[in-house]
């Protein structure tokens, strides 16, 4: 599932690509992936027909004026007051081709047997293609993905945008404001404690386990048996990871793609997620795992305490 740096990563290389492009033509091939307005459901399991004509209908000769990330949320700013909410959930991927580049093959799955393939491909649920001929693609695999269009002046009702903590690479999120934070949550583990969204935004399985090696904390001590000095650890390893994710545009496990086809680089980096029964990159010690509310958390057992 993309975190902070992916979905940062996507943003940040889809700003420029899509900034100006005027919307000749949305096609949408999964109408149960639309939803239009703030209220609906972020996944409308239903087919929703009429929601999907309306989002095509709108959009249709609209300028994209920006592209900004709030937590995991993509939003993309058209001109005339709207914005269409993108969330990728597990496996949503969006793809940007210039019109000489739609033969392009690419590696949708990181998956050694996955044979490149042209877009659209039968996981393609929507189509944007602008004036110029280029075209933006949506596809997602297990389709929990959505788009959802809403009005500029709707957007402070959209429940997922407003019940995400604090963003935790803003200057403002700073060590006394995290301390606090830790203050009101004593009794839970650090792992959850980090995967929850309404305490942090962004922080998932792969980067909470990341984010617990750096800090040389074990992923399942209480939050109130933290010394000082593992707080103010914890909390640069929390800044330091996510940003060197960014720096490596995040990490390609299984379906992450950026917008030009080319993988994340920061797997090859992971000390401890996914590398259970491997060797310790730093001590040699085999890395052990443990669940934590359904999820895998990787651990070194010597280098963590
Ligand atoms: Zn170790």
């Amino acid at each position: 599932m993309p975190e902070l740096p992916e979905v940062e990563t996507v943003v940040s290389e889809l700003r420029p690509l899509l900034k100006n492009k005027v919307i000749r033509q949305v096609e949408v091939r999964s109408p149960k992936l639309i939803a239009v307005g703030p209220l609906t459901l972020s996944n409308v399991r239903k087919s929703n027909s009429v929601a999907a004509k309306k989002f095509a209908q709108i959009l249709k000769g609209k300028k994209i004026t920006g592209v900004q990330r709030r937590a995991k949320l993509i939003i993309i700013d058209i001109a005339g007051k709207f914005a269409i909410l993108v969330h990728l959930k597990m496996t949503g991927q969006l793809i940007f081709l210039e019109k000489k580049q739609l033969n392009k093959k690419i590696k949708l799955l990181n998956i050694e047997t996955f044979q490149p393939i042209t877009l659209p491909s039968k996981w393609t649920h929507v189509i944007f293609t602008f004036t110029d001929g280029s075209k933006l693609f949506f596809n997602d695999l297990r389709q929990f993905g959505y788009l959802k269009l809403v009005k500029d002046s709707e957007i402070d009702q959209v429940k997922e945008l407003n019940e995400f903590g604090p963003e935790p690479l803003k200057i403002n999120f700073a060590i006394a404001k995290f301390i606090n934070i830790l203050s009101k949550r004593p009794k839970m583990k650090v792992k959850l404690f980090l995967m929850d969204p309404k305490i942090i935004a962004g922080i998932g399985n792969i980067y909470s386990d990341e984010i617990l090696f750096f800090a040389k904390i074990r992923p399942g001590r209480i939050v109130k048996t933290l010394t000082k000095s593992e707080e103010q650890r914890l909390f640069k390893a929390i800044k330091e990871v996510l940003k060197d994710a960014v720096r490596h545009n995040g990490s390609s496990v299984g379906d992450f793609v950026r917008p030009s086809g080319a993988w994340g680089k920061y797997g090859r980096l992971h000390k401890v997620y996914g590398r259970a029964g491997l060797k310790c990159k730093v001590c040699g010690s085999i890395i052990k795992s443990m669940k934590f509310s359904g999820r895998t958390g990787s651990f070194c057992p010597v280098c963590q305490k």
